[in-house]
């Protein structure tokens, strides 16, 4: 017998899982819409130019070598990725009371965030973390493991396929002072459904009386409008404020570094003081997880973000991507109205960044995979980045069929 006869065979990821589907489907006219990346007008993954162009500058470079990076990170990545996302004018920029390590994408930073929260919050602040309802299934799974109780706040409301706002204010009002909030600082995932500028500056108001610590998620900042520094607002509104605050970024989507685990984990504090020795216990919690992170991905991504010109190409590349997505929006909704298919669905237009959350049943969802051969998670989440004008109208026939 093995030592391992007892171990049970563990659910497919609900996520990864669609792609191995897709994969093993031999219908041609299959459609993979549960991947959460994003695809060109032919269906194919998209290199960025300027993500190839700063590759190659950093093979040519003599400098170069594989030396360990710090513990936490290249400092010079670190330093323009907090600068992406909080601006150069911010208050905690200019007095450097932030404290920022490299990440291994945006999971990483929520997984090393999730555990100095754990650690390091004061001994009688509750180990709670608010959650929207519903989130990015990893979420519930990266703060239990660091400990945390997990709870829900009202987020989508199925009726309107908008934000319960009522709903989500009431139960944060409700919540335990102390407890960490998760929120995703732009196109909310799966929903698309984001808070309007004045509802965030409600949400501000909630967050600092009810004495909740905020985590920003921001895994899509750019991706969401096609501007880096709109889709920032929600972040800067809260740092703006004298809020302290905790911050994960990744640059899977907005530079396309989805393998390359580029992301930053930032700690935005009351002083320098209190910043640098948060940054020292940062790196005590990442030591003994893996040491240092890997090189490739922030080097590509500090030269992205460092050189004027990358920059500008970056900036144009990326507000293409967010307006293909918006594009395709524009194309099911405009076929599915044409097919004449029952209820509003004016909410392709309305959501925001690379899903769309329908509101379609677990078994509409089964018959799409079935008998249409597109395969999405059975949550009726589309990723809008997976169509194109060829493929839209083939998912507007086939959702008016399923759900006729
Ligand atoms: N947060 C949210 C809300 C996400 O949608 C994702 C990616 N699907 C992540 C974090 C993490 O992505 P990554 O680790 O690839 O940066």
């Amino acid at each position: 017998g093995s030592t391992w006869d007892h171990v049970q065979q563990a659910p497919p990821d609900p996520i990864i899982g669609v792609t191995d589907g897709w994969r093993a489907d031999p219908d041609p006219r299959k459609l993979n819409l549960g991947v959460g990346a994003y695809r060109t007008e032919e269906g194919k993954p998209y290199v960025l130019k300027a993500v190839r162009e700063a590759e190659q500058q950093i093979l040519a470079d003599p400098a170069m070598n594989k030396e360990y990076l710090p513990i936490s990170g290249n400092p010079e990545f670190n330093r323009l990725a907090r600068t992406l996302a909080l601006g150069l004018s911010s208050p905690a920029i200019q007095q450097n009371r932030v404290a920022t390590v490299q990440a291994l994408s945006g999971t990483g930073a929520l997984r090393v965030g999730a555990e100095f929260l754990s650690t390091h919050l004061p001994s009688s602040f509750p180990r709670i973390v608010y959650l929207p309802s519903p989130t990015w299934g990893n979420h519930k799974s990266i703060f239990a493991k660091a400990g945390f109780q997990v709870r829900e706040y009202r987020y989508f409301c199925a009726g309107t396929r908008g934000l319960d706002f009522v709903g989500m204010v009431a139960d944060l009002k409700a919540a335990p002072p102390g407890s960490v909030l998760l929120l995703h600082a732009c196109a909310h995932n799966p929903t698309g459904v984001d808070p309007s500028p004045e509802q965030w500056k409600q949400l501000l108001e909630v967050t600092s009386e009810g004495r909740l610590i905020p985590f920003f998620d921001m895994a899509y900042q750019g991706f969401a409008s096609g501007d880096l520094d709109a889709d920032a607002a929600s972040v800067r509104l809260f740092v703006d404020a004298g809020l302290e605050l905790v911050l994960g970024q990744s640059f899977a989507k907005n530079m396309g570094l989805y393998g390359e685990r580029a992301g930053a984990l930032s700690v935005v504090c009351k002083s320098k003081d209190v910043a640098t020795r948060v940054e020292s216990q940062l790196k005590l919690v990442i030591r003994p997880m893996y040491s240092n992170p890997p090189m490739h991905g922030a080097a590509i991504a500090a030269r992205v973000m460092g050189d004027p010109k990358l920059n500008e190409l970056w900036k144009e590349e990326l507000r293409g991507m967010a307006d293909r997505i918006k594009l395709m929006r524009k194309v099911l909704y405009d076929q599915l109205v044409a097919r004449n298919v029952p209820g509003d669905w004016s909410f392709v237009l309305k959501q925001i960044g690379m899903f769309s959350f329908t509101g379609m049943t677990r078994p509409q969802c089964e018959l799409l995979v079935s008998k249409w051969h597109v395969h999405l998670t059975l949550d009726g989440r589309i990723s809008m980045a997976g169509l194109s004008a060829t493929t839209a109208p083939y998912l507007a026939e086939a959702i008016a069929d399923v759900i006729k």
